[in-house]
C-alpha cells in the first residue's frame, strides 16, 4: 500500500502517522527542494508535535525552515506562491479528531501533483535523503501568512451591500481568517465555533449537513443573508441560504463556475468525474466547456494549469479561483459568493434556484479485481470518460463506476433528472459490475 494518498499522507496520530515519520517527511521535501521551506499546521492536538518534527527534518537536511504557526491550508499555499518557496501543511483536513496528515506544496502554491508525491515516496522508502554536515544544518525563522492572505482576499472583492453572515469554523484553522475577512468586507459577522480547539468539541471537522444544525438555526435566528462552514483546514466552504437551508456543494460549484465563465466570456472549467451534471449544464449555458479529471484536488489543479482554466473545483465545497491560487480556498469562496450576491442583487436562494437540479445516489460494492473491471469498462463503454473508472453519459443522467485504488471496493455514482431515474441507473451500475466480475 502506498504512503501518499490523494492528499498527501494521512493517518491516526502517533499510530499511523508518527513523529518519526514526520521527521523523515521533512527530510524528504528538503531533499527535493532547495532554499527555504514554509510549514504550517491546523488546530489539531497532534499538530504541534508533527510540525516540530517536520521542521527538524527540514533543517537536518540542510534547508532553512519558516514556521508559520497555525494557518488554513490555503493561507500557507498563498504564502508559498508569493514567496516562491515550497511548503508543508500538517493537517488531516476534514478527517476526525484523532487523525492528522502531512501534505507538500509547490512553489506555485499548488499541492504536489501525483508524480511528485510518488517521487517523495520513493525517497522516503529508500531513506535516500540529504543529511547536512554539522555546520550546514538549516536555521529557522517565524513568519506570518495570515495577514497577507486575509488582506489579499478582502481586497479582491468589494461589496456595495452590507451583508449579515454567520460563519462556523468548526474550531479549525479558519477561525484565524474567515471572520476577519468578513469584517474587512464590512459584513455583520456572527461566529460560531470560531475558537480554535483541536479536540473539535462542537462538531466533526467535515462540514456535512447533519453537523450544521446550529449554523442553520443561527442563520434564521439572526436573519442572516448567508451561512458558511469550513472543514478543519478551511480549504473547503459549504453554505446555508437565508432560509437556513443547506446548499448542495455541487449547485454552488455550478453557480460559481457559471459566473466565472460569464465573466470571462467563455473558458474551461475543470472538475472531477464525480461532479453533478448541473455543473456541465450551467457552464455550457454560459458558453464554456467542462473538462473532467480523476477524483482529487491535486489533479484538478494540474489540469487547470495545463488547460488555462477559468475556474475549477470539487463537489465537496472545494472551489479553485486560479487568478488567486491554484488550490481550493474556503476563505476566497465566501468572499466570491458574497461578491456574486452583491453584483446580481439577488439572494443566494434565488441564484441557486437558477441551477438545474439532479438527484445523485452514491454507494459502494465489493470488487476484488480492479484491473478486470477497468479493462471491462473500457471494452464495454469505449465512448465513456475513463479519467477515473468510467463515467457513462445518458440523455437524462450519468453513471460512474470507479474501482478504488486502496480498498477492494468499487464506488458507484448515479445521477438522473428524477430520483427514480437515479435509482435505475444505480441498479444498472450494480449489474454492470456483477457482469464484469463474473
Ligand atoms: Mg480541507
Amino acid at each position: 500500500m502506498s504512503l501518499f494518498g490523494t492528499n498527501g499522507v494521512r493517518g491516526i496520530a502517533n499510530e499511523e502517522l508518527t513523529a518519526e515519520m514526520a521527521l523523515d517527511l521533512g527530510r524528504v521535501i528538503a531533499t527535493l527542494k532547495s532554499g527555504r521551506i514554509a510549514v504550517a499546521c491546523d488546530t489539531r492536538i497532534s499538530s504541534f508535535m508533527l510540525k516540530s518534527a517536520v521542521l527538524a527534518g527540514i533543517m537536518s537536511a540542510g534547508c532553512d525552515a519558516i514556521d508559520l504557526g497555525i494557518a488554513p491550508t490555503p493561507a500557507l499555499q498563498f504564502y508559498a506562491k508569493n514567496k516562491r518557496v515550497a511548503g508543508v501543511v500538517v493537517t488531516a483536513s476534514h478527517n476526525p479528531r484523532e487523525y492528522n496528515g502531512i501534505k507538500f506544496v509547490q512553489e506555485n502554491g499548488a499541492e504536489f501533483f501525483r508524480e511528485m508525491d510518488m517521487e517523495s515516496e520513493r525517497i522516503y522508502n529508500s531513506k535516500t535523503f540529504r543529511v547536512a554536515k554539522w555546520n550546514e544544518v538549516g536555521s529557522m525563522v517565524r513568519d506570518d501568512c495570515i495577514e497577507p492572505y486575509v488582506s489579499a482576499i478582502a481586497e479582491s472583492v468589494s461589496l456595495e451591500r452590507k451583508f449579515r453572515v454567520v460563519v462556523d469554523c468548526g474550531n479549525g484553522a479558519g477561525s484565524f481568517t474567515t471572520p476577519e475577512i468578513l469584517k474587512r468586507l464590512d459584513c455583520e459577522v456572527y461566529g460560531i465555533n470560531c475558537n480554535p480547539d483541536g479536540r473539535f468539541p462542537a462538531r466533526n471537522p467535515e462540514p456535512v449537513e447533519s453537523e450544521l444544525e446550529l449554523l442553520k438555526k443561527a442563520v434564521v435566528d439572526f436573519r442572516a443573508d448567508l451561512g458558511v462552514a469550513h472543514d478543519g483546514d478551511a480549504d473547503r466552504a459549504v453554505f446555508v441560504n437565508e432560509k437556513g437551508e443547506f446548499i448542495s456543494e455541487d449547485a454552488m460549484l455550478a453557480l460559481m463556475a457559471k459566473h466565472y465563465v460569464e465573466k470571462n466570456g467563455g473558458g474551461i472549467v475543470v472538475t472531477p468525474v464525480s461532479s453533478s451534471r448541473c455543473v456541465e449544464d450551467a457552464v455550457r449555458e454560459a458558453g464554456g466547456e467542462v473538462v473532467y479529471t480523476a477524483v482529487g484536488s491535486p489533479v484538478v489543479a494540474k489540469v487547470m494549469l495545463e488547460k488555462k482554466a477559468v475556474f475549477g473545483g470539487e463537489g465537496n465545497g472545494g472551489l479553485i479561483f486560479p487568478e488567486h491560487l491554484l488550490a481550493r480556498d474556503g476563505g476566497m469562496s465566501v468572499a466570491k459568493v458574497l461578491g456574486l450576491m452583491d453584483e446580481s442583487g439577488k439572494r443566494i436562494s434565488e441564484l441557486i434556484s437558477e441551477i438545474p437540479r439532479y438527484y445523485m445516489l452514491k454507494g459502494k460494492v465489493a470488487c476484488r479485481d480492479k484491473e478486470k473491471v477497468i479493462k471491462g469498462l473500457r471494452e464495454l463503454f469505449p465512448e465513456a470518460n475513463h479519467a477515473d473508472g468510467a463515467r457513462i453519459e445518458f440523455e437524462d443522467g450519468w453513471l460512474l463506476i470507479r474501482p478504488s485504488g486502496t480498498e477492494p471496493i468499487a464506488r458507484i455514482y448515479a445521477e438522473g433528472k428524477t430520483k427514480k431515474r437515479a435509482e435505475e441507473l444505480y441498479k444498472e451500475g450494480l449489474s454492470i459490475i456483477k457482469k464484469l466480475l463474473d
